[in-house]
């Protein structure tokens, strides 16, 4: 039988860090699902589509073929690294992720991935929607400060030019937009596991994740 584990929360709270080392220590896959909105995302930009134009979006994301290999995302065979990373596709994701008919093509990719393999998943309503029926369920938060600070630190090292203030804003604003969308939102499971990463080191959230999972 395959494990599907969630690891749902806001923004810059340190889940993909969590579960990344998480799928090692199992030896299970990774997927990274904001990797999806943000491939869909960033081809719009590129082919210059209005991301407000919900109809040309989701034309877009139909004709597109998302794949993980290696816990890598492809996006028609490419594979996307750091160009999904961008502050300009940060600040539209959360307006490509409210479209309905966006969140149910890439849906069906998760579910079918979980369908195949043991796996644990990153996102927001991966708990709450995509597999009401994870065997674990976690839910990690932290104060904006905290995580403004964190993705502050990733984008200085990319060499961004910016502010910690403004840093905050953007992801306390993506959060408000993922929080607040209509279909699948943003929201704790009633049965996720909640953990507080503010102050916590790596390790120290890693260890309260695993000390969870009983194999
Ligand atoms: O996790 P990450 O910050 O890369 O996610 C980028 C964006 O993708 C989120 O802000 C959200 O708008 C969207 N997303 C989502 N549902 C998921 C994962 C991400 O709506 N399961």
């Amino acid at each position: 039988r395959n494990l599907v584990i969630a690891v749902d929360g806001p923004a810059g709270a340190g889940k993909s860090t969590i579960a990344k080392i998480i799928a090692n220590r199992l030896n299970i896959n990774y997927i990274d699902t904001g990797a999806m909105y943000r491939a869909i995302t960033y081809k719009c930009l590129k082919n210059n589509i209005d991301i407000n134009n919900e109809e040309e979006v989701v034309k877009l994301a139909k004709d597109t073929d998302i794949d993980f290999r290696d816990n890598n995302i492809y996006i028609d065979g490419n594979i996307l690294k750091e160009e999904i990373r961008t502050m300009e596709v940060s600040n539209n994701v959360s307006n490509v992720a409210k479209i309905k008919e966006v969140r149910y093509l890439m849906v069906d990719v998760q579910r079918e991935i979980g369908k195949r393999n043991s796996v644990i998943l990153d996102g927001r309503d991966i708990g709450s929607y995509v597999f009401p029926n994870a065997d674990y369920k976690f839910y990690l938060v932290a104060t904006p400060e905290e995580r403004g600070q964190r993705r502050f630190k990733e984008l200085k090292e990319k060499g961004y030019e910016t502010t910690l203030e403004e840093i905050i804003k953007d992801i306390i604003k993506r959060d408000e937009i993922d929080s607040n969308r209509e279909f699948a939102p943003l929201v704790k499971a009633d049965d996720a596991i909640e953990i507080d990463t503010t102050g916590k080191t790596i390790d120290d959230v890693v260890e309260s994740v695993i000390s969870k999972i009983n194999l």
